[in-house]
């Protein structure tokens, strides 16, 4: 098995001026390829410390990815430090210095005597000519660990990464480089929830590897198999999210690039029903976001934005007396503003949206508290009641999703 490490070198970085977002990028590029990286390291510009730093690794990994420190200042260290571990000449490498040479000349500018150091590479390494900047990349084989050295600036070490050291890593390791991955999106069940479903299925996978991304509303679960075809890795791919459905399948609505809305439109499509909404907070967005899609025309009638109490009541003839009894924020009124707006736009599905937005409270209901009417064609009408956290934008979103969740199941 490849035991990897990414190291970082540079004060920049322990100073917390810039992000050691080489070390995220490698990470992610390894990743695909099913190399697992077990340490991330950061170290200054610090011989001794940068040495130690490489030893551990030395001792621990049997690939280490350096980034940075091959500059021509003083403080550039990781020529040094690697040197004290592999006891390697360091030598010229003549490609590079003609080419340094030829920037120099290309831009009227002086060359210094520090500069010739960028192109000093180790006597035994292969050279990875950098065509996007100076310092040559270098791949070093010492004992059982394969080093490799990659310039600090992240467009000339992603150029080195995809042109030389990537082909170099599949076939050093011969990796099974071929990819397939899948996004399975879940909607009505929380991350933790379907982490622990799943457990079992998610620990007992390598095959493919499993990782749940959770955001607004939803999970998703990335499937990412490798094998020697695709066709191999798509089987591999298959077998996986048939056991995986086969626990949470009622929460499944898609995957890879569909959307909630879309799926929503497509049930209203194959069934053959409009659909319509009655919104106060959400001032038209649930029938904005499926007006979007295109064929929204076969299936949205309309919707009626009733924000004001006045024009609920005068619009959506919302009784006076009900919003005297019960408020705008009940559940009496989500229920006669969605079928109220059913029969007026003569829709089979209908929903309504009623609630505080905030950020201050409304008739005594905090922010956050919306009730979310749903009637589908005579059926009796589903009222919700919800309490929603975040910001004003945050819960107006929460709402219209948590409706087309309420749809869809
Ligand atoms: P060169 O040889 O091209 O001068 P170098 O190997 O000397 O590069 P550094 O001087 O360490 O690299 O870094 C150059 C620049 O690259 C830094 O100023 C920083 O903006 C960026 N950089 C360095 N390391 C990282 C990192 N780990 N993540 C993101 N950006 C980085
Ligand atoms: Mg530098």
């Amino acid at each position: 098995t490849i035991n990897a490490e990414v190291i970082g070198v540079g004060t920049e970085l322990l100073l917390g001026q810039i992000a050691n977002t080489n070390a995220q990028w490698i990470s992610q590029q390894l990743a695909v390829l099913g190399i697992h990286v077990y340490h991330h390291s950061v170290v200054g510009d610090n011989l001794e410390r940068c040495s130690q730093t490489f030893q551990t690794a030395h001792n621990r990994s049997n690939l280490v990815i350096v980034t940075g420190g091959l500059g021509p200042t003083e403080d550039d260290m990781t020529r040094d430090a690697a040197q004290s571990i592999f006891g390697q000449k360091l030598v010229t490498d003549e490609e590079s210095m003609e080419r340094i040479e030829h920037f120099y000349v290309k831009n009227n500018q002086p060359m210094s005597p520090n500069n010739r150091k960028q192109a000093l590479v180790f006597e035994h390494a292969d050279v990875l000519q950098n065509l996007e900047g100076m310092a040559p990349g270098m791949i070093v084989q010492h004992e059982s660990t394969a080093w490799v050295f990659l310039p600090g600036v992240p467009s000339e070490m992603k150029f080195l990464m995809n042109q030389h050291v990537l082909p170099f890593l599949k076939d050093r390791f011969q990796l099974e480089a071929e990819i397939a991955s899948e996004m399975l999106r879940f909607i009505g069940i929380g991350e933790s929830q379907l982490e622990h479903d799943l457990a079992d299925i998610i620990q007992s996978q390598t095959n493919p590897t499993i990782a749940p991304l959770a955001s607004e509303g939803e999970v998703g679960l990335r499937l990412t198999a490798k094998a020697a075809s695709s066709e191999e890795a798509k089987r591999l791919i298959e077998t996986a999210k048939t056991r995986i459905l086969a626990v949470a399948g009622e929460y499944y609505y898609g995957s890879d690039n569909i959307t909630i809305e879309e799926k929503v439109l497509k049930m209203l499509q194959d069934r053959g029903w409009s659909i319509a909404s009655a919104e106060s907070l959400t001032g038209g967005r649930f029938m904005d976001r499926l007006v979007s899609i295109p064929g929204a025309s076969s299936v949205c009638n309309g919707a009626i934005v009733a924000y004001s109490a006045e024009v609920k009541e005068r619009v959506l003839e919302v009784p006076k007396f009900l919003l005297k009894k019960y408020g705008t924020v009940s559940e009496e009124c989500a229920s006669c503003m969605v079928l109220n707006v059913q029969s007026m736009l003569e829709s089979d599905v209908a929903v309504s949206f009623t609630g505080v937005a905030g950020p201050d409270a409304v008739e005594g209901h905090e922010a956050g508290t919306v009730y979310i009417g749903l009637q589908l064609k005579d059926q009796q009408p589903i009222i919700r009641k919800f309490h929603f956290t975040g910001r004003r934008e945050q819960i107006r979103n929460r709402a219209v999703k948590k409706a087309l969740e309420m749809i869809f199941h």
